[in-house]
């Protein structure tokens, strides 16, 4: 059973300071897309299993972008796998231990559980993507350096004629 609902959790966290994580994906679920609710909300809390009723959504306008679970327990899960299929929206895990369910065909969805916050993954990344330039950078002074040389042996076999 993986249980997220936390009292202690977010009752000390201000609504902004939570808005504040999981818009760094730090916290929470994402909806992908995101959409427009056509229902009432606890319609949509239900649809994500029986116990998320006390699921906080965080919305764009009318658009719903994601969402805190309080459970993805193998009830919720069963849940929100339907929710996946029948409405054709991801639900991408943000913070570190939660479930990422993800449409691939009609009848199938695949499960991942997260192991850093997608924040520390972004962040790693650039971390990765830096190394990598800085790399390149290295071999491209290496190779000029080793153009100058050749050049300079070139000229000084070769001495310009006067
Ligand atoms: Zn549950």
């Amino acid at each position: 059973m993986i249980e997220f609902d936390d009292p202690g959790n977010f009752s000390n966290l201000k609504e902004a300071q939570i808005r504040s994580l999981w818009d760094r994906g730090v916290k929470g679920w994402r909806f992908d897309p995101p959409f427009k609710l056509a229902g009432h909300e606890n319609q949509l809390k239900a649809a994500l299993g029986g116990h998320n009723a006390r699921a906080s959504f965080f919305r764009k306008g009318q658009v719903y972008a994601g969402v805190v679970l309080n459970c993805q327990c193998k009830t919720c899960l069963g849940t929100q796998v339907n929710f996946v299929l029948d409405k054709k929206i991801n639900i991408i895990a943000q913070q570190v231990g939660g479930l990422s369910l993800t449409r691939l065909t009609e009848n199938k969805v695949t499960l991942e559980r997260r192991n850093e916050s997608a924040f520390e993954e972004h962040v790693l990344q650039e971390k990765a993507d830096k190394e990598q330039r800085q790399r390149r950078q290295t071999r491209m002074r290496e190779l000029i350096k080793m153009s100058e040389e050749q050049q300079a042996r070139l000229m000084n076999g070769q001495p310009i004629a006067d």
